[in-house]
């Protein structure tokens, strides 16, 4: 986000961590494990010469595998996860009144995480203390995950695929769990980044085959998916905020009009019940700046804000292949959209690995644990000045 607004040539300034990732492959007491992101893929086959329909997740999935990475999640599964957590958040804010003066606010974008604590410092305890999908499975990783396969933590080593340069500065989180004291993320690799180790390990594009995420945390919903366009959260959020208040599903496509028509802000009010929550989605730190003012100056009243510093969501991320605009970011995001039509599941609260995990480990959204490692302290942890 930062890189659109404040550097045309990331590319050339950013930094590269594909070495990190290549030393903890060699390093045979290490088990590495990687999660991808969802907008990751709707632009990683444009640079190896891949169409759309055959740049598949599932094959950067294989090429992982290949280059010698040994379990690979999609983030869309801790997406639902995020969902789950700053779903049930939102609620106990919204019915305890705390949303009538000030909106919660997503706490997804590290691009956003910096502009708020730099700009609006007063409005940070506004933000969701949720960790981001990233954050959350990196913890979850070295947790649950860990346990099942039957090794400590510190043997774990998570990697993250992210169309983010930001996300770099995001992994300065720390995880305490038991004996553990360490980061929840290990190394974040930009979609340009993935594509340099792919054609490093000389492994042909067109070779790579559709292979399957690895068990436990394998299942997604099209709600996790579309986290990667401008409106995603909010409208995944939406559907499962009706759910827990009503006992029943809406029709998925009943929130879409908090998603992107071109403007950057987008707002609805959606009935949930008995009550209205008031929702906005603004996308690019300009916008948002403008938003925050009109919210601070009383124009204007929301109780749920979404906020993405990159202008169309994190399909037009800096971290992408090419950023070249708006343009590019709202075809990719209609791929997004396109996955979640066809998605088998499109409620987070209906993922079967989800439900797992608070079944066998977390408890209940919210629950002592869920704080201890799926949440944070905004003011406790500091992105760096720079992504470098
Ligand atoms: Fe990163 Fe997405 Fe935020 Fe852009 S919108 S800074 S890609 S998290």
């Amino acid at each position: 986000g930062q890189c659109i607004t404040h550097c045309p040539v990331g590319a050339l300034r950013e930094r590269d961590d594909t070495e990190k990732v290549w030393d903890a492959i060699a390093d045979k007491d290490t088990i590495t494990v990687a999660q991808i992101a969802p907008a990751v893929r709707t632009a990683w086959g444009e640079a190896l010469g891949l169409s759309r329909e055959d740049a598949t997740v599932n094959k950067i999935a294989d090429a992982l595998h290949k280059i010698g990475v040994d379990y690979v999640f999609d983030t869309s599964f801790s997406a639902d996860l995020t969902i789950m957590e700053e779903g049930n958040e939102f609620l106990e804010r919204f019915t305890k009144g705390e949303t009538k003066l000030r909106p919660m606010f997503t706490s997804c974008c590290p691009g956003w995480i910096r502009f708020i604590k730099s700009q609006f410092p007063h409005l940070v305890p506004q933000l969701s203390t949720a960790k981001s999908p990233q954050q959350m499975f990196g913890a979850v990783m070295k947790t649950y995950f860990a346990d099942s396969i039957n090794v400590s933590p510190d043997r774990i080593f998570t990697i993250s695929i992210m169309p983010c340069v930001a996300k770099k500065g995001e992994r300065n989180m720390e995880l305490f769990y038991e004996e553990y004291a360490g980061h929840d993320t290990d190394v974040v690799l930009t979609t340009r980044e993935l594509t340099r180790m792919i054609r490093s390990a000389h492994i042909p594009p067109h070779s790579l085959e559709n292979r399957e995420f690895d068990r436990l945390m394998k299942e997604y919903t099209g709600a996790g998916v579309i986290f990667g366009v401008t409106g995603g959260v909010m409208e995944a959020a939406l559907r499962s905020a009706y759910y827990l208040v009503t006992g029943r599903n809406a029709d998925p496509d009943a929130f879409k009009a908090v998603r992107n028509d071109g403007k950057g802000v987008k707002s609805a009010e959606i009935q949930i019940g008995d009550a209205v929550v008031k929702a906005a989605v603004v996308s690019g730190l300009g916008n948002t700046r403008r938003l925050l003012q009109q919210i601070e100056r009383g124009e204007v009243h929301y109780d749920f804000v979404e906020v993405m510093a990159c202008p169309g969501g994190c399909v037009g991320g800096g971290g992408q292949i090419i950023h070249d605009g708006e343009e590019l970011a709202y075809e990719r995001g209609q791929s997004l959209y396109f996955l979640d039509k066809n998605a088998p599941l499109r409620f987070s609260h209906e993922n079967p690995d989800v439900q797992k995990l608070y079944a066998d480990f977390m408890g209940q959204p919210l629950s002592h644990r869920a704080h201890q490692l799926l949440h944070t302290d905004h003011q406790a942890w500091a992105m760096p000045r720079s992504d470098r």
